[in-house]
């Protein structure tokens, strides 16, 4: 494995791949890696001849107010992880390195990137879709693999993609829990032990709807209710709605088609997001492929 710092490094690394024709995959992150992430790496390895994964902590993502300069790094483990893997080169860049002295253009999206999240974090997935889009050029992927966890960041980068005709394919993979039910998350370090309780109460929420769902209920504003009572010993639950998946409109009333069910909250100053995938004929949409778009 590579590990790589710098964006002339990563030229000549990539050159050699492509010229023996290795189809790249490559998994975006921002490190303190977990088993989310490794699900990722594992389908693009799986996937793909050569495996490109970031690790980088974008401020431009971050508000004023946000977790920036606590965000958890562990980069020998993250090293290590990618390295077990199987993992062709691991892109380590410094801020600098992607912002260089001025820097100002960024990707402007449109009204998906105001609801749910956007609502909460003015801002963050224009940083989200600028650096995507700089990683993507930087490291020209076949294909790029997403969790369905950031369900709304999906949903933007699919945009994105269509929107600019950046000539990559987008892949998501389900969300790996704990097995409690737990999403897992860098950010879940930062929970006590009694707050890691209160966040249990996110997944229960959510599966909640999910079984009253599979038994018939499919009014959406009653399906929120039950998630929201479970949800109930969060300090704030930011929303939970149930969304179209691509479009992340707000649905109400009856649903008869493939929704999410998207939840924010925030535990002992932590921010947490989860959500579940509804189908009413059961079919497995676990992995969306782009086709889907
Ligand atoms: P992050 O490092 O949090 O920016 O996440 C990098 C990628 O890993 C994103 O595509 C996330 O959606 C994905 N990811 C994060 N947590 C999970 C999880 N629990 N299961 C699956 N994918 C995840």
């Amino acid at each position: 494995m590579r590990i790589i710092r710098t964006l002339p490094e990563l030229k000549v690394a990539l050159k050699a791949l492509r010229e023996s024709h290795k189809s790249i995959g490559f998994v975006p992150t921002m490190g303190f890696l977990h088993e989310g992430h490794a699900s990722l790496i594992k389908q693009s390895t799986a996937r793909c001849d050569a495996t490109v994964v970031s690790v980088f902590v974008n401020p431009t993502q971050f508000g004023p107010t946000e977790d920036l300069s606590r965000y958890p790094r562990d980069l020998e483990r993250d090293q290590n992880l990618c390295l077990r893997l199987g993992v062709a080169i691991l892109f380590m860049p410094e801020a600098a390195e992607v912002y260089p002295t001025g820097f100002c253009t960024s990707i402007s999206v449109g009204p998906i990137a105001d609801v749910l999240c956007g609502e909460f974090r003015p801002g963050h997935f224009r940083g989200v879709a600028t650096v995507v889009a700089k990683l993507f050029n930087m490291v020209q992927p076949d294909l790029a693999f997403f969790g369905q966890k950031d369900l709304q960041q999906t949903a933007i980068i699919r945009r994105v993609v269509k929107d600019l005709n950046l000539p990559v394919d987008i892949l998501v993979a389900p969300t790996v829990r704990e097995a409690d039910g737990l999403a897992l998350s860098s950010r879940n370090s930062y929970l006590s032990a009694t707050d890691r309780a209160r966040a249990l109460g996110v997944s229960r929420g959510l599966f909640a709807a999910e079984k009253a769902f599979a038994g018939g209920l499919r009014d959406a504003d009653q399906l929120t209710a039950l998630a929201r009572k479970e949800m109930a010993g969060a300090d704030e639950i930011q929303y939970c709605r149930v969304v179209d998946p691509f479009t992340l409109d707000t649905l109400g009333g009856e649903i008869n088609r493939h929704v999410a069910l998207c939840a924010a909250v925030v535990i002992g100053g932590t921010r947490l997001i989860d959500n579940i995938l509804l189908t009413p004929n059961g079919e497995n949409v676990q992995f969306i492929s782009h086709l889907d778009v």
